[in-house]
């Protein structure tokens, strides 16, 4: 039995909508002790999940078992300029990355919106940012170190792809991921546009801001006061039914650093993230490109329908298309559409409402953002779904690291 197995205190994520008390809590400081604890829980029949930095708004680190805290397995421990790899602990802060990788030359392919993710957590719900050209980070992933359900500790590169593939997005349910490997870039400096633009002007240019640039993304606010609840702010006093468009392009080598607001050129890791409140939860759901334009005029519709339930911004990014059996991303590039709510709220019939309206155009969900995917709809919409589920029932066949929400859909 593993000594410091200690009695738990109450958890909860970011904002607050998921909570539980787990029977056990440790906070290992190796590798070894990780497989440890494995084990032991696996001999006394109780389940483990790992928090990572608590920013998923889904009920995927719930469990009545163990619960493992990894924040001290962190940091980068490799990088590879010539392969242009970097290895890190799986509790490594995304903005863990930033100084390392730039000292040796690297930088990180893409990234979202907030750098505090841990990156074991980010891969495991395939965070993404934005621009067709990249992948979300599980598409970056070419190697992992897993402690299995028997507590051995197993390297999964790429020799084993479907066994990669299905690790690449596993919310935590092939076992526990103490280092991972991923595919880095040279160090390159982005120049930021961001400007407020009318709806139909951004779906007239669709193709062209979506193909001609590194990175695209916009808010569509649909009232006066949506802009404040996500911190974005503008000289124009007008912001209702505007978009607020970013457009990111590589700078070019003679332009120099500049703070100006809203026409920034830095260090890439300097410009993407943003700041957000935990005053919102999320639903994401990511529809084929080619129908992209087409859904996000049925949700502007839906949306001005459903007020006052919806004047969180709507957010809109594309992703590139990666292999990982879970993906969003499987094998297709993407629009992703994001809507959110107030936690304390009922909008629950909003969120179904968008629910529906994407369900038609074959939508695939943000695991760690609020989403109400039935086993059905995965079989239907992830292919290889049925194949992730063979290597999760090999890994565990007690199912040690499901808890209820993922058992609906995977056991
Ligand atoms: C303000 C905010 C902004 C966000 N922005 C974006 C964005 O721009 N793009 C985007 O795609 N998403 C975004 N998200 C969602 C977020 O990136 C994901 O929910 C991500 O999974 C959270 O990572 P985390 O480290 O907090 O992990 P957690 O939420 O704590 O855990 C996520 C999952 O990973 C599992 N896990 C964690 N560590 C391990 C491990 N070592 N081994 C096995 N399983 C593990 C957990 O059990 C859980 O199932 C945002 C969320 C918030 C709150």
């Amino acid at each position: 039995m593993v000594a410091d197995l200690s009695p738990a205190t109450a958890w909860s994520n970011w904002v607050g909508n998921q909570a539980f008390t787990p029977r056990f809590a440790a906070a290992p400081r190796d590798e070894k002790e990780v497989a440890a604890l494995v084990h032991d829980a696996s001999e006394r029949g109780y389940g483990v999940r790992v928090a990572g930095a608590r920013h998923s708004f889904t009920p995927i680190v719930e469990t009545d078992g163990l619960l493992l805290d990894l924040s001290r397995l962190r940091g980068v421990v490799a990088t590879d300029p010539e392969r242009k790899r970097a290895t890190a602990m799986a509790g490594t802060l995304i903005r863990d990355f930033y100084e390392p990788l730039w000292s040796a030359g690297l930088a990180l392919k893409n990234q979202g919106d907030i750098d505090t993710q841990q990156i074991a957590g980010a891969v495991a719900t395939a965070t993404h940012g934005s621009g067709i050209r990249n992948t979300c980070f599980s598409g970056v992933v070419r190697g992992a170190r897993l402690v299995t359900a028997t507590g051995e500790i197993r390297d999964i590169d790429e020799s084993e792809p479907d066994l990669l593939r299905a690790a690449q997005v596993s919310i935590g349910m092939l076992g526990v991921m103490t280092r991972l490997e991923l595919e880095v870039t040279d160090t390159y400096r982005l120049s930021e546009q961001v400007d407020l633009w009318p709806w139909e002007a951004v779906l007239e240019r669709w193709d062209e801001l979506v193909h001609a640039h590194r990175h695209f993304g916009f808010f569509w606010l649909p009232t006066e006061e949506s802009a404040a609840l996500y911190n974005l702010s503008s000289h124009d006093q007008t912001m209702a039914d505007k978009c607020y468009v970013k457009l990111y392009d590589d700078a070019p080598p003679d332009r120099p650093d500049s703070a100006a607001v809203g026409r920034r050129t830095d260090r890439c890791y300097r410009i993407y993230p943003m700041l957000y409140d935990p005053n919102f939860h999320e639903l994401e759901y990511f529809v084929p490109l080619a129908l992209g334009r087409d859904a996000l005029s049925a949700m502007r519709d839906l949306m001005l329908r459903s007020l006052p339930d919806s004047i969180f911004p709507l957010e809109v990014r594309t992703v590139g298309p990666d292999d990982a059996y879970l993906s969003p991303n499987y094998k297709t590039a993407t629009t992703v559409i994001s809507v959110s709510g107030q936690p304390g709220t009922d909008y629950w019939g909003y969120l179904r409402s968008v629910d529906a309206l994407l369900s038609q155009f074959s939508a695939r969900v943000h695991w760690g953002k609020l989403h109400f995917l039935s086993a059905e709809r995965l079989h239907t919409l992830y292919p290889e779904a049925h194949r992730f589920i063979d290597l999760r029932r090999e890994l565990d066949p007690a199912g040690m690291f499901l808890n209820d929400h993922l058992r609906e859909l995977f056991a």
